[in-house]
This record gives C-alpha cells, structure tokens and sequence, in this order.
C-alpha cells in the first residue's frame, strides 16, 4: 500500500479557520454576554438627575456616561457631551465618580474565557483532523483538507433486515425488471457462462414520490447486498473537482464491497446536458465525466449495480444514457386503482385501523395520488384518530384526510360572505351539472364549499374514471365544457364574473392547446406537432416548435375552440336552469353534497316531466 503524507495545505487553512473563530468570538459573543441592561437617557436627564442628587455611581467613557440611580439598580447611558462643568457638577451632586459601575466581577472571567476556550477548540479540532488525516493518508491516499473530497454513501441497509419487495406496493411492472437484478445478485454464474453481462446502470425514471428509493433500497434488500446511497446534489461542491473526487471514492468503496447496489438519486442535479455555454458548471461537468468514465472503467459483470432515480429524463446527458452506462431505464408511474388500494394496505399495517375499512373506496378518491402522499394520508388518518380521541383510524379518518392532504385543512373560520358563498355553490355546482349532462352519470363523489388552506373556496371530489388510456376528441371537448361550467354558472346566474375560475381557465386552455398542437385534433394542422413535452414528470410543459405566424394560428384556433365549448356549457345551463338552481341551494345549505344526492336532484325533475 503507498503511503502518502498528508499535505501542508491544510494546516494553513486550519490556521486561518481558528484566527476567524476567536476573531468572531471576540466581537459577536463577548459584547452579548457582558452588556448588561442599560437604559439610555439624553444629557439633559443625566444633568437633571445629577441636580436632584439621584445618582449613585458615575463612570466616563470615551464617548458615553454611564450612571446608576442612587440604590445603583438601574444603569443609565447618555452621550458624552463636552460639558467644561461636568466634574464640577457631578461633585455637588455627591455622586461616586472614582470606581467603574458597569458590574464586571464577571468580566476578567469572561475576558480569560473568551481567549482560552478557542485556543480548547484550536486544540480539539486539530486532535480531531490529524487522526483524520492519518486515517485517510493510511487508506491509500487521496487525503483531502478536512475530508471534503470523501464521498458520504453510507451503507444504508444490512441486507437482511432491509425493505423487501413486498414493502412496495403496486409498481408489479418495474418489481418485475428488478428481479432480474436481484437474481444476477444472488447467482452470477448462471449469467457469466452464458456469456451475458448485467446492465451497470439502471435508471429509475417517475414522478416524485412514487417509490424509487424504495425500490432501490428493496432490490438490495432481497439481494442481501450492501447499499449505498447518495444524492447526485450531494456530488457538487463549492469547490471544482471534489464532486470527481468523490465519484472515484464512491466507486472505491463500492468495488470493495462487491456485490453491492449503489443509489444515486436525483441524478439529473449531476447528469444534465452538457450544453457547453459560456459560464456552464465546470464542477458538475467535470463529475459527470468522472462518473461517465468510472461506469465505463468497470467490468460488467464485477457485481456493482448502479441505480439511479431521476424525475426529468429528458434533460439528462446523451452519453449518460448510451449503452453501457444507465442502458435500462425502468419507468415507475404513479399507482393505478388497484395500485393505489395495496399501498394504504401496506401503510394501514402500521396503524390501528378499525375493522370493515373500505380501501378500495379510499383508493377511489384518492385518484391520481402517489405513493408518498397516499401514506400521508393514512397518517394524517392515524392522526385524526388521535386527536378526536379514538383509538382506531376509521374510514371517515381516511376520507377526511384525503381532502387534507390534497386540498389543505378546512379552514373553519374563513370569513365568506353568503354571497360569495352563493357564487360559489353556483359554481362549483356549474362544473358538476355541465359534467353530468354531458355523461350521463354522476360526476363527482362529492363537493364541498368549506374553504381549505390551500386556497382553494370549494373542493370537488372527482369520479375514478376507471383505467383507461386513451382520450377521444368529444371525451376531451366534454372536458372542456366542464370546465368553463363554473364561469358559465356565475355569469348565467349573477350576470358578472368573478376570479373564481383563474385554475379552470388554466386547464381548459392547456387541454384546448394540447389537442391543437400535440394530438393533431385540429382541422387545419392535422397530424403536425406543434409542440414537444419537456417535464413529463413534472407538470408537464411544452415548448412550441413553429413558425411565430402559426402560433397566431394557434392561439386564436384554442380561443375558437375554448369559447365553443363556453357557449356549449352555456347552453346545457340554460336548459337545466332550474336544477342548477335546486342544486346549488342544497348546496349552500348543506355546504357537501355527495353524487348521490346530485343524480337524486338531477333525475327527481326529469320523472315529474
Ligand atoms: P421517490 O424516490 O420516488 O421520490 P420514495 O421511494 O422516496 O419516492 O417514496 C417516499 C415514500 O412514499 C416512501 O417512504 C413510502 O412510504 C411511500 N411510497 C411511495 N411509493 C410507495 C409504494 N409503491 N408502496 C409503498 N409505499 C410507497
Ligand atoms: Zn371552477
């Protein structure tokens, strides 16, 4: 092994580093620990006090007075004047002048403090830093000042006693391809005589939230492997070259654990583009390059598997994903129905839940929830339970936790005038009537128009819509419709508008958009894209690829289909205003109404008619 001799540099930055700790000592602690309370009065009241005699003890400074009162409990500051009289004055006012006043038993104390406990510091540290450096310089070089250059993957799980598969529910499709993984782990031979050699590096690719780290952390679980984990944020430095440094180390140490799983999340903070501008990072190109180069450095099949999560795909590096380094890309999507209900079973399991739970009912409502927030919200359930005193988590538990997690608390004492609240009982009851004639069938769960945290004045709950992946023209258009619903109502009703509708008008134009320059659903561009996706991951937006003439084609195509749709939705209202109006009362006296009671009212008229 070669010894390498820690180098000079850093006892010069250690020295540096102690003369800043005592030079800060000095001149933010010391004056916090000897001031005293001072009251601060003007001259003029110090020469008032002096006359009545009230003073007790007097000590002149360079630029302030202090004085105390004559039982000495009170200090009072002034201002030096230059006052010729003063001495004269303050002897006939028998005021003490010869001692100091300001209480400082404490203070030769605190001054010998405020010089010894660096120097108790200076020696700690430094006891501290040679051991360090020792350890480091031993461990085959690479000694770095103060361990910066060290990667900090820690072993996360020890093998047994590490999360399964079982832990992670749903994501059937992704568990599936990492058990290829988790087989090489176990029995390589079967793969090398074959001749086949494993990916080095698998990407994990989703929305956050949905359970990458724990897949991650599960393959090393059933593989009984060591796992190491850090974060691609973790690798950039102030300083240029210690995210390389620390690649190589990571690599170091993971090649001397083989076989080992290591985890790099957030990969894309490391593995952007490198667009090569003026002024680009050269600290995370550099780790890039290095992480490129040690993925390329190792042998296939030595055992060393490295997953990375990311939720930006598109924005990583080409030469990241090429084959050979991260060539399998395993796409974690948010859970589905049945995903959804086995997630609040895995997480119910460490709660008290009252017998006869609907999971499935919850997994209904909770449509388009990930993973992460589906075990808040039986959390927030377990915490509910709590707080009203009981000892299991119920179903309303969940159901009203559901709203939290999504919607915000409700909040109890907004102050919404009754006719606000009757425009948004119109409102909301606007969407939903729009919905249901349009589909024939209840739209919503449930509406409420309690006011939530997040902002939001009312809370629609939507229909799981059931799995289905493709979306037909009307289906899209209905959608829209439903949307304008809300403004619809308000201006059919009150003959005004209000800012209630800002978030529907947001969503029909990006669906009115999308279905002109992405799904070719316009007459004039037919099957020409217009626009590329960027985040798919992360909201979701695009950028325009076309000439500037042909957005003004764009923007005016969506406002002649958004406005279609307005007069659509308009029309509907008109034609069912009566139980617009029955609807929206119910719902202002009861603030919920759930979908059945909405088809009750929608389908109660029809039969009289
Ligand atoms: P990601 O890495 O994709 O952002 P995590 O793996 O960190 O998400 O998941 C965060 C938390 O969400 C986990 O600790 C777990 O409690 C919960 N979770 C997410 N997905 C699942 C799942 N499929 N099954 C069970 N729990 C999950
Ligand atoms: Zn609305």
């Amino acid at each position: 092994m070669k010894e390498v001799k820690p180098s000079r540099k850093p006892l010069i930055f250690y020295y540096f580093v102690v003369l800043l700790v005592v030079l800060l000592f000095n001149m933010l602690v010391m004056p916090v620990m000897t001031q005293q309370s001072v009251t601060e009065v003007d001259y003029g009241k110090f020469m008032t006090m002096a006359e009545r005699h009230q003073i007790g003890e007097v000590q002149i400074q360079d630029k302030e007075i202090y004085f105390t009162s004559k039982d000495g409990e009170t200090v009072y500051m002034t201002g030096k004047m230059d006052d010729p009289n003063l001495v004269s004055m303050l002897r006939e006012s028998g005021a003490k002048f010869s001692q100091q006043v300001v209480n400082d038993t404490a203070s030769p104390l605190i001054n010998l403090l405020s010089w010894i406990l660096p120097f108790v510091l200076f020696i700690a540290i430094g006891q501290y830093m040679s051991k360090k450096l020792l350890e480091k310089a031993g461990g085959g070089g690479n000694a770095m000042m103060f361990g910066m250059g060290k990667s900090n993957a820690k072993i996360y799980v020890h093998s047994t006693e590490g999360i399964s598969f079982d832990d992670v529910a749903g994501e059937d499709e992704a568990k599936e391809n990492l058990s290829e993984i988790v087989e090489y782990l176990h029995d390589p031979t079967k793969y090398t005589e074959i001749g086949a050699s494993m990916p080095k590096g698998i990407l994990l690719v989703g929305p956050p939230g949905t359970g990458k780290t724990m897949l991650a952390k599960a393959v090393a679980g059933e593989a009984s492997v060591p796992f190491f984990s850090i974060s691609g944020s973790e690798f950039v430095e102030m300083f240029v070259g210690m995210g390389a440094s620390k690649v190589r180390d990571l690599f170091k140490q993971a090649k001397e654990k083989s076989p080992c799983i290591v985890f790099i999340d957030e990969i894309d903070a490391i593995g952007k583009k490198r667009d090569g501008q003026l002024g680009g990072n050269d600290e995370r190109e550099q780790t890039l390059n290095q992480l490129l180069t040690e993925m390329d450095g190792f042998e296939g099949n030595n055992g060393v598997i490295i997953l990375a999560a990311t939720n930006r795909p598109e924005s990583l590096d080409p030469a990241l994903l090429r084959p050979g380094r991260f060539d399998r890309r395993v796409p974690v999507e948010l859970p589905d129905l049945k995903g959804r209900e086995d997630i609040l079973k895995v997480h119910a399991k460490k709660v008290k839940v009252a017998d006869g739970v609907d999971y499935n009912a919850i997994a209904r409502m909770a449509s388009g929830a990930s993973g992460a927030e589906l075990a808040n919200i039986v959390n927030e359930a377990a915490l509910r339970a709590v707080r009203d005193g009981r000892k299991e988590v119920s179903q309303s538990d969940l159901e009203e936790s559901i709203e939290v997690v999504i919607a915000g608390y409700e909040k109890k004492h907004a102050i919404l005038t009754l006719e606000e609240k009757r425009i948004v009982a119109y409102h909301e009851i606007g969407h939903a009537l729009v919905a249901a004639c349009q589909s024939h069938s209840a739209p919503v769960q449930k509406i409420t128009i309690v006011p939530r945290t997040s902002g939001a004045l009312g809370y629609t709950m939507q229909v799981e819509e059931g799995n289905h992946y493709l979306m037909s023209r009307t289906e899209l258009e209905n959608k829209i419709a439903t949307f304008t619903g809300g403004r619809a109502a308000e201006a059919l009703v009150f003959d005004s508008i209000t800012t209630g509708a800002s978030n529907d008008i947001e969503q029909a134009t990006k669906i009115a958009r999308a279905m002109i320059t992405r799904y070719g659903m316009s007459d004039e561009f037919g099957m020409v894209a217009m626009e590329t996706v960027n985040n798919q991951y992360l909201g979701g937006d695009a950028s325009l690829s076309c000439s500037p003439q042909t957005q003004a084609d764009i923007d005016r195509m969506v406002v002649d289909l958004v406005s279609r749709q307005y007069d659509k939705a308009m029309t509907i209202l008109r034609e069912n205003r009566e139980k617009l109006d029955q609807l929206a009362s119910f719902l202002y006296e009861k603030e919920t109404i759930t979908g059945e009671e909405f088809m009750a009212i929608l389908e109660s008229g029809s039969e009289q008619k």
